[in-house]
């Protein structure tokens, strides 16, 4: 074993099915009396019984929820919060309801208690990316990180089988990442390769049936225990591909890594030949790239960035705007190898 600086994140985790019954005691166990429920417009049906159940620990719902945390729905969130006077969030649904959670947080202090319905892993790690005037910065801080986090596996029956299997590849891609992180360590590379295992196997099942508890059970465990590598350790190549896209592509977040994923571990590959190694063996293939690629395309998930609207002339801002800060990644970024990366992610082409 070499040398390694570990450092865990404070977080109450509560797993389990049936476990929204039990959200009332930790409101008050937080020393709350009246939480506001947030949600996106899509979710705001759950949210309000969710609010129902809560009672008088309810001070109501916010469901204007949008992906990248705009600074205008904070805003409005920010006035709820004063009308009602409440005193602690309970975010119930994926990275987008997470994310205003911790924008809350950020501003407020407030405790929050997040609810998860998808895979994106947010609710475990101390970093808020905000969008103001078309631009995404991102920061970390400890005021973000919700205090408590309650996984229903019930809550994540009604996630679609296609955004059910993207959302599995985003957390995969936490992992991946995170088994060739410079500040790696051995406890997050343990559950780096038992979330890629547990999302592995039961992303297919899910596509298959969507009602399998069994198998929603394994993929949100799976999505918890990459959400704590993307919160534990840095990223690099993959996560600063896919945000570049999306930020400036307007891509889909989930869609997108997961058709980054393969070529990204593809590049990478050379210089980190035992996480690739950790990856394949968590997917059961006898390679890291391929089993990824070979894994969404089981799955019937998106392959290139031309089926998600990316433009080809795109690709060129793109490969200067992922080079164009230099960043730690295991292999050295440099644009002509980076642009053929891209062109093989926009045609969808499986890694060699
Ligand atoms: P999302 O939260 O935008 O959800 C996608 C859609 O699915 C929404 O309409 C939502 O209401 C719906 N949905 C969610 N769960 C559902 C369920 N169980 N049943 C039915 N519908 C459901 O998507 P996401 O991929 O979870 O999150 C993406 C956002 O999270 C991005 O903005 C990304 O940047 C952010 N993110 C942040 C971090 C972080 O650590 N800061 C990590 C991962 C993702």
């Amino acid at each position: 074993m070499g040398p390694f600086t570990y450092e865990a994140l404070p977080a109450r985790v509560i797993f389990g099915a049936g476990t929204l019954a039990r959200l009332g005691e930790e409101v008050e166990a937080l020393g709350c009396r009246r939480a506001l429920v947030l949600s996106t417009p899509e979710q705001r049906g759950m949210a309000e019984a969710l609010a129902a159940r809560l009672g008088p620990l309810s001070a109501g719902v916010f469901a204007e929820a949008a992906m990248h945390t705009p600074v205008e729905v904070t805003a409005r969130a920010m006035e709820a919060l004063r009308a009602t006077g409440a005193d602690c969030t309970v975010a119930l649904g994926g990275g987008s309801t997470t994310g205003l959670g911790k924008a809350i947080a950020l501003r407020t202090d407030l405790p929050q208690i997040a609810i998860p319905t998808t895979y994106a892993g947010s609710e475990a790690t101390p970093i808020l990316g905000e969008t103001e005037g078309g631009r995404k910065t991102t920061q970390r801080t400890l005021k973000v990180l919700p205090e408590v986090i309650l996984y229903d596996v019930d809550l994540t029956l009604s996630l679609p089988p296609a955004l059910s299997a993207t959302s599995g590849m985003n957390a995969i891609a936490h992992s991946v990442e995170a088994l060739y992180a410079r500040d790696g360590n051995p406890v997050t590379a343990a559950l780096a390769e038992q979330g890629i295992a547990a999302l592995a196997r039961a992303l297919p099942r899910i596509v298959a049936d969507p009602g399998d508890r069994e198998a929603r059970s394994d993929a949100l465990f799976g999505a918890w225990a990459c959400g704590v590598c993307l919160g534990t350790v840095g990223m690099s190549l993959h996560h600063k591909l896919c945000h570049t896209l999306g930020g400036s592509f307007d891509l889909p977040h989930a869609q997108t890594h997961t058709v980054v994923l393969p070529h990204a571990a593809a590049f990478n590959a050379p210089a980190a030949p035992e996480a690739m190694a950790c990856v394949a063996r968590a997917l059961g293939a006898p390679e890291a790239a391929t089993g990824l690629f070979d894994l969404a395309a089981s799955l019937g998930a998106p392959l290139s960035l031309r089926e998600l609207g990316m433009p080809e002339d795109g690709l060129d801002r793109a490969a200067d705007l992922a080079t164009a800060n230099p960043y730690w990644n295991p292999r050295p970024v440099e644009r002509p190898a980076i642009r053929a990366l891209l062109d093989d992610a926009w045609h969808g082409r499986r890694p060699a």
